[in-house]
């Protein structure tokens, strides 16, 4: 059986390719023609099904169940001085002040949402929901990853608010650590890893 990835989010494709060498992964546009899927959900884990369904639901169509399954990621950024903003709405999050939101144009918006709190830092987490659709039916992990978001930009790694962000016990940005230390540390990568358990059983 083989991986199709619900996301057309090239970052995140390469760090769950990246991670699970051991698996034969696609990505949306190698397998399906591209289409819209409107996130309704109200959680990560709503979210998630939702792209990871909408994905087995075109795979059942083409009637390539029994060669495919489907894999998504949803994640964000939550400051809990924030009351957890931007939460789900990370990738979508200066979309009140520009209309196409870019990682830059989010960053800008949170970094001046702590500036406003006079701070120069505050806690913060990135949560991952993986989602899995199947013939074998839907499977959910998730992972955290703890640590300061900052008031400035620092790095050239990663994407999103990588360069803002400094995991727990470094002092350093995501963004000024290598890819190999990110895939030890990251949300996705636990969640990964705890769903390469129930890959390993039914792919
Ligand atoms: P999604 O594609 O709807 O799940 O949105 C995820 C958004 O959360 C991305 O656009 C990023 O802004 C942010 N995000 C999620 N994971 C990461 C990460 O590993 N590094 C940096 N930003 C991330």
């Amino acid at each position: 059986m083989k991986i199709v990835l619900a996301t057309s989010n090239g970052d995140k494709v390469k760090e769950i390719k990246e991670f699970y060498k051991e698996f034969e992964i696609y990505a949306l546009s190698e397998v399906l023609e591209p289409f819209y899927i409107d996130e309704t959900g109200k959680s990560f884990k709503q979210n998630a099904l939702i792209k990871s369904r909408a994905v087995y639901e075109k795979i059942c169509q083409k009637g390539l169940e029994n060669e495919f399954i489907s894999l998504s990621d949803d994640s964000g950024i939550s400051l809990p001085i924030l009351n957890g903003e931007p939460g789900i709405y990370s990738a979508r999050y200066s979309l009140d002040l520009v209309t196409k939101p870019t990682d830059k144009t989010n960053r800008q918006k949170l970094i001046s949402k702590i500036k406003a709190l006079n701070l120069k830092s505050s806690p913060a987490f990135y949560t991952a929901c993986i989602a899995v659709s199947s013939k074998f039916g839907d499977f959910t992990t998730h992972g955290f990853m703890y640590g300061d978001a900052i008031t400035q930009e620092r790095g050239k790694n990663g994407f999103g608010y990588d360069f803002m962000f400094i995991p727990k016990g470094f002092d350093k940005t995501i963004s000024e650590l290598d890819i190999e230390t990110k895939l030890k540390l990251s949300h996705r990568s636990k969640a990964l890893e705890l769903m390469r358990y129930i890959l390993k059983t039914i792919v």
